[in-house]
C-alpha cells in the first residue's frame, strides 16, 4: 500500500477522524495514531479509533457538553505546545475534517510561531458522509453546481456575524449548516427573509454514519419546528438545504440495512467475537459486547503435550470448534514440532468455522458432517469407527460426552484430550446491564450451550426485555431448560447463519 510519507520531524499531527463510523478514518490518520505518545481528542471523535494509538499513549478528552468541563482553545494550544516541546508526538484528533469548523488555524498558527513541526491529516467532514449514508449528493448535474458549508452558530442578531444571508439566499447550490441545532430558528428565518423559498427541500441528519443515524426530511420553513427543545434532537446534526435534499431516497442504502436501528449484544468469548461483531456492524447494528465465557490456554499442558508426541497412535484427530484447532495446533508448534507430526492422519471438523481454522494452518478437512453437531459428526464417522479406527477428540475443559460415547459404541477406539480452558465470566459491565434494564437491547446472541448457561446465571431475568437468538437447536434446548426461550434460531449452525436469522 503506498501512502504519502509522514515526516519524521513532525511532532504534532492535526488529524481528522471522520464523521463517526470508525471505518471512515484515513490510513494516514491510523498511522499517526500508531505513533502517538499523547492523543488530545474532541467529544465528536468515536472512541473506538483511539485503539489505533498504543495502549501506553495518554488519551485526553477535551470535554463534552453537559458531561465534563470543555477545555478552552488557549488551554488546548498551551498543552499541545508543552507536550511537543517536551519531545512527545502529539495527535490532536478532531471529528470530521480538522480544517472544517475545527479551529485548525488557531492551533497551526501557534505551532508555526513556536517553530514546532506539524502536519494536517484530512478527514471526511460530516457533510461529505451524507452523500453515502443518507443518499443526498451535495452536488448534482442538474440541481446543484456548488456547495457551501455554513456555520449556524453565527446568529445574524449577534452583529459580529460574517454571514451574508442575501448572498446565501442567492447561492446557486447546496447549503450545509453545521452547528445549527439550537439556532435553527434564527438562521432559517434569516434565509427565508433574504428570499430563499421556505419550500426549499431540507434534510436534517443527526449522527451521520453512526448506527443511530437519524434523518428528517422536510423543507426550509419547517426546519426550526423539527429542531425545537421539545423534540430533543441534540447535536451533532447538519442541515442540508437545497434541491438535492428533495431527491428520492433511491440511494439511501444505509438505513435500509437489515440491522439498522437494532442493538445487538454479543456474548461470545472476546477472543472469538470479532467475526460476529463485524457482521452485525456491516448490517447496520449498534453492537455491545459482554463476553460471558473466557477461553484461555491450559495452565497444565502435560497431558496435551504427551498426546501431541504420539499422534502416530491415531487415525483421526477430531475437532469440535475453532478454539480446539487453534489451541491444539498452536501447542504443537510451541513444543517444537510442526505440521509434519500430523503425517497422514485424517482430519475431522464439526463445521465450516472449524474447517476454516484448519485451513488457516494450510490443512484440508477430510470430513465435515452435513449438520454441524456432535451427533452428525458421530454418524459421519461411524463407518470408520466400525473399522476399529483410533480417534483423538480435541476438546474444551467442559463439554458434552456424546461424541466419544457414540464413537465407542460404534466400535472405535477413543481418547479425549483437553486442549483449552473455558470458564465463566463473573462480572457484567454496568453499562450493558443498564441497557438491558432500559430495554434498549434488541437481540442477545447465544452461540453455545456453555454461553447460554453462563448468560442466564449472570443476568437471569434481566435478559427478558431482549430477544435471544440461538445458534442451533441444541443451544435452544439448553436455553429452554434454563427457562428462557429463543426468539430466533440459526438455520445453519454458524455465525453467518445466526446473523442471517436476525437479519430478516
Ligand atoms: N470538523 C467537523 C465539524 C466540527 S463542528 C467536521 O468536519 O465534520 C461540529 C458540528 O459538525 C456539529 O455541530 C454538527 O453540525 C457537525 N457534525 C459533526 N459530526 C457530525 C455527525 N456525525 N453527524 C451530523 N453532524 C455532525
Amino acid at each position: 500500500m503506498s501512502r504519502a510519507p509522514l515526516s519524521s520531524l513532525t511532532r504534532v499531527y492535526l488529524v481528522g477522524s471522520g464523521p463517526g463510523d470508525p471505518g471512515m478514518i484515513t490510513l494516514q490518520a491510523v498511522q499517526c495514531l500508531a505513533e502517538a505518545d499523547v492523543v488530545l481528542y474532541d467529544y465528536l471523535v468515536n472512541p473506538q479509533v483511539l485503539d489505533y494509538a498504543p495502549l501506553a499513549a495518554e488519551k485526553i478528552c477535551l470535554g463534552r457538553h453537559g458531561h465534563s468541563r470543555i477545555w478552552t482553545q488557549d488551554e488546548i494550544n498551551r498543552r499541545i505546545v508543552e507536550l511537543a516541546t517536551a519531545g512527545k508526538t502529539v495527535v490532536r484528533l478532531k471529528g470530521g475534517d480538522p480544517t472544517v469548523f475545527a479551529h485548525a488555524a488557531d492551533e497551526s498558527e501557534v505551532l508555526a510561531s513556536e517553530g514546532i513541526p506539524f502536519q494536517v491529516i484530512p478527514g471526511i467532514t460530516a457533510a461529505m458522509a451524507a452523500g453515502s449514508c443518507v443518499g443526498v449528493p451535495l452536488t448534482h448535474r442538474r440541481l446543484a453546481s456548488a456547495v457551501a458549508f455554513v456555520t449556524g452558530c453565527e446568529a445574524p442578531a449577534k452583529g459580529d456575524s460574517m454571514l451574508d444571508y442575501d448572498g446565501l439566499a442567492r447561492f446557486p447550490g447546496t447549503l450545509v449548516f453545521y452547528m445549527g441545532v439550537t439556532t435553527a430558528a434564527d438562521w432559517s428565518a434569516s434565509l427565508v427573509a433574504a428570499g430563499k423559498p421556505a419550500e426549499t427541500p431540507a434534510v436534517i441528519v443527526r449522527r451521520v454514519s453512526c448506527p443511530d443515524q437519524l434523518v428528517i426530511r422536510c423543507c426550509l420553513g419547517e426546519v426550526a419546528g423539527k429542531l425545537t427543545a421539545e423534540k430533543k434532537i441534540r447535536p451533532p446534526a447538519i442541515v442540508i438545504v437545497g434541491e438535492v435534499a428533495g431527491l428520492e431516497e433511491n440511494i439511501a442504502w444505509f438505513q435500509q440495512r437489515p440491522l439498522f436501528g437494532k442493538t445487538v449484544l454479543v456474548t461470545r468469548a472476546l477472543s472469538q467475537s470479532r467475526e460476529l461483531v463485524e457482521q452485525c456492524v456491516q448490517r447496520g447494528a449498534r453492537v455491545l459486547v459482554q463476553p460471558v465465557i473466557e477461553i484461555s490456554p491450559l495452565e497444565e499442558t502435560g497431558e496435551l503435550d504427551a498426546m501431541l508426541r504420539q499422534l502416530d497412535q491415531f487415525d483421526w484427530p477430531v475437532f469440535s470448534s475453532r478454539n480446539g484447532v487453534h489451541h491444539f495446533l498452536d501447542r504443537l508448534l510451541q513444543t517444537g514440532q510442526d505440521l509434519r507430526a500430523l503425517g497422514d492422519l485424517k482430519l475431522a471438523a464439526v463445521g465450516p468455522g472449524t474447517s476454516q481454522a484448519l485451513s488457516d494452518y494450510h490443512l484440508q478437512t477430510d470430513l465435515q458432517p452435513a449438520t454441524y453437531r456432535a451427533e452428525a459428526m458421530a454418524e459421519a464417522l461411524q463407518p470408520e469407527a466400525a473399522g476399529g479406527k483410533r480417534f483423538l477428540l480435541a476438546r474444551a475443559s467442559r463439554g458434552r460426552e456424546v461424541l466419544a460415547e457414540m464413537l465407542r459404541d460404534a466400535g472405535g477406539e477413543v481418547q479425549q484430550v483437553v486442549v483449552y480452558r473455558s470458564t465463566d465470566v463473573t462480572e457484567v459491565d454496568p453499562a450493558v446491564e443498564q441497557e438491558l434494564e432500559a430495554g434498549s437491547v434488541d437481540w442477545i446472541t447465544v452461540t453455545s450451550s456453555a454461553i447460554a448457561r453462563s448468560l442466564v446465571s449472570l443476568l437471569g431475568d434481566k435478559l427478558r426485555k431482549a430477544d435471544l437468538v440461538s445458534i442451533s437447536p441444541l443451544t435452544s434446548a439448553t436455553l429452554e431448560e434454563l427457562g428462557h426461550s429463543q426468539a430466533a434460531e440459526a438455520e445453519t449452525y454458524t455465525i453467518p447463519g445466526l446473523v442471517k436469522a436476525i437479519s430478516n
